[in-house]
C-alpha cells in the first residue's frame, strides 16, 4: 500500500516541475491591466469610450482612497472620467494629470500583429494602437497610486490630485478637453498645474515639452482671365498661383535650412507644408480640359507656428507676399488653436526656478534616478493648449526612454520593462506633487 503513494508523489512532483519549467512567467498585474485596456478599441472614427471608461473606473475604484466621477459634457457616448485623490488641504490648487481615451485609426493589414490584440512578444514588446499614445500613461497613473499606498498605507496627500480621461483629443478636443475646461466641475477643481502626455525618447533621457505649436489651415486662391490653351497672356490664375507656390516654397526652404543646420529644432520653426493643389476644368471623364487656361486655382497649406513666432508678422507676409491682392490672390486662414493666453502671453510654461511646479517635477524625476533632456516645444498639438490658454502651467511628459517614437505609426509598441519603469517615475512625481505645500503663482 505504501508503494503507490510514493509512486503518485514522485509522479506529481515530476509533473509540477515540468509545468513550472515550461510555463510562461506569471503575469504582472499592471502589465495585464495595460494589455486589457489596449484591447478596448477607442480608435477613430468609432471609439468605444463607454467600455474604456467603465474599465478605468473599475481599475480606479480597486485602489484605496481614489474617488471617481463620470461626466457627460456633450453626448452620452462621449463620457469623461475624473479620478480624484483628495488632499488634506483643499485650499491648495490641485494638480491634474491627463490622458486621452481615443487613438488614431490603425490599418490592421499593415501591422505585424493585430493592433487591438496587445500581443506581447517574448522580449516584452506589447503591440497595440495606443501603446505609446497614450494608453500607457492612463494605466501608469493608477498603478503608481496603487503602489504608493501598498508601500505606505498611511501616506496622506496634502494637495489634491486629479486624473482626467478625456475623449476626442485626436480630433481636436472640442467635445473633450475644450468642453471640460469650460465646465463648472473644472472651475471647482482649482487646477494649479497640468501634466499631459509627451513622447518617447530614443536615448536614456526622458523628454519633456513646455509648449505646443499652433496649427493654421491656409488656403490661397488665385483668379484670372480664362483663355485658350494656346494663348500667352499675363495674370492667368495658374500663373498667379504658381508664383505664390514658389514664394511659399522658398520660405519653407529657409525654415527647413535652420533645422538642417542644427540652428533650431523642427518644433521651433514655422512649417508651411503644401497639402493640396486644386485647378483645372473637369472634362467629365475624370480628366481635364486641356485647351482652356482656368480662371481659378488654389493651394492648401498646413502651417504650424511655435509660440515664439509673431502671428501678425506671418499674416502680413501672407497678405503681402504669399497671396497679394495685386496678383489677384486672396487667402483664408483657419486658426485651429490659440497662440496667446488670456493675459496675452505666449503659451509657454517656464522650465526654470521661476516656476515652482517645474522644480517639483524635475526633482521628482531625478529622485527616482531619471534624467530629463532639454525641454522641448512639441511639433504638433495636444490638449495642453486648453490649459495654457487659461494661464495654467502645463508640461507634456510620457516616461518612455530607449524607445522608438511610434505614435500614429504602424506596429506601435511599448516594452513591458519601459512601462513598469514609468510607473516608478509617476510614483515619485505623484508623491512629490501631492506632498508639495509651497506657494504657487
Ligand atoms: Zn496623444
Amino acid at each position: 500500500m505504501v508503494e503507490p503513494i510514493w509512486y503518485t508523489l514522485i509522479l506529481s512532483t515530476l509533473t509540477l516541475t515540468l509545468t513550472l519549467s515550461t510555463a510562461t512567467p506569471p503575469l504582472n498585474p499592471a502589465v495585464n491591466h495595460f494589455q486589457q485596456y489596449l484591447r478596448i478599441n477607442t480608435a477613430h472614427p468609432d471609439p468605444d469610450y463607454t467600455t474604456a471608461v467603465s474599465f478605468l473606473n473599475n481599475l480606479a475604484t480597486s485602489i484605496p482612497n481614489l474617488q471617481t466621477r463620470t461626466l457627460h459634457l456633450t453626448t452620452p457616448n462621449k463620457p469623461l472620467l475624473l479620478v480624484t485623490l483628495p488632499g488634506s488641504n483643499p485650499s491648495l490648487p490641485s494638480v491634474l494629470l491627463n490622458s486621452h481615451l481615443d487613438s488614431v485609426p490603425a490599418e490592421p493589414s499593415k501591422w505585424s500583429h493585430p493592433p487591438f490584440s496587445a500581443l506581447k512578444t517574448p522580449d516584452g514588446k506589447i503591440y497595440a494602437r495606443g501603446a505609446q499614445d497614450d494608453k500607457s500613461i492612463a494605466i501608469q497613473y493608477l498603478e503608481a497610486i496603487r503602489n504608493i499606498f501598498q508601500q505606505d498605507p498611511g501616506f496622506t496627500p496634502v494637495r489634491t490630485l486629479h486624473i482626467c480621461y478625456v475623449p476626442d483629443e485626436e480630433i481636436g478636443g472640442f467635445d473633450g478637453m475644450d468642453k471640460f475646461a469650460e465646465s463648472n466641475q473644472f472651475k471647482e477643481m482649482n487646477v494649479g498645474f497640468f501634466l499631459d502626455e509627451g513622447q518617447a525618447s530614443t536615448n536614456n533621457e526622458y523628454r519633456v515639452f513646455y509648449a505646443d505649436r499652433s496649427p493654421w489651415d491656409l488656403v490661397i486662391k488665385a483668379t484670372g482671365k480664362p483663355g485658350h490653351g494656346s494663348r500667352m497672356y499675363d495674370n492667368s490664375a495658374m500663373e498667379n498661383l504658381m508664383k505664390s507656390v514658389e514664394v511659399v516654397s522658398k520660405f519653407r526652404e529657409n525654415q527647413f535650412d535652420l533645422v538642417k543646420a542644427g540652428v533650431l529644432p523642427n518644433s521651433e520653426v514655422i512649417s508651411a507644408n503644401p497639402v493640396y493643389l486644386k485647378a483645372g476644368i473637369d472634362s467629365g471623364d475624370g480628366k481635364f480640359v486641356m485647351n482652356v487656361q482656368p480662371s481659378e486655382a488654389e493651394a492648401g497649406y498646413n502651417i504650424r507656428l511655435p509660440p515664439t513666432a509673431d502671428p501678425d508678422l506671418l499674416k502680413k507676409r501672407i497678405a503681402d507676399e504669399w497671396a497679394p491682392a495685386t496678383r489677384n490672390m486672396s487667402y483664408h486662414i483657419v486658426e485651429k488653436g490659440p497662440l496667446r493666453d488670456y493675459k496675452g502671453r505666449p503659451l509657454i510654461t517656464a522650465t526654470n526656478d521661476s516656476n515652482p511646479w517645474w522644480t517639483v517635477f524635475k526633482n521628482a524625476v531625478e529622485a527616482c534616478g531619471g534624467k530629463l533632456s532639454k525641454p522641448e516645444i512639441l511639433a504638433s498639438t495636444t490638449d495642453a493648449r486648453y490649459m495654457r490658454v487659461r494661464g495654467i502651467p502645463s508640461l507634456g511628459f510620457s516616461p518612455m526612454k530607449n524607445t522608438p517614437i511610434l505614435l500614429h505609426e504602424h506596429n506601435e509598441f511599448l516594452k513591458d520593462a519601459v512601462f513598469l519603469e514609468g510607473i516608478k517615475v509617476y510614483e515619485s512625481i505623484i508623491k512629490a506633487f501631492s506632498s508639495f505645500e509651497g506657494a504657487t503663482p
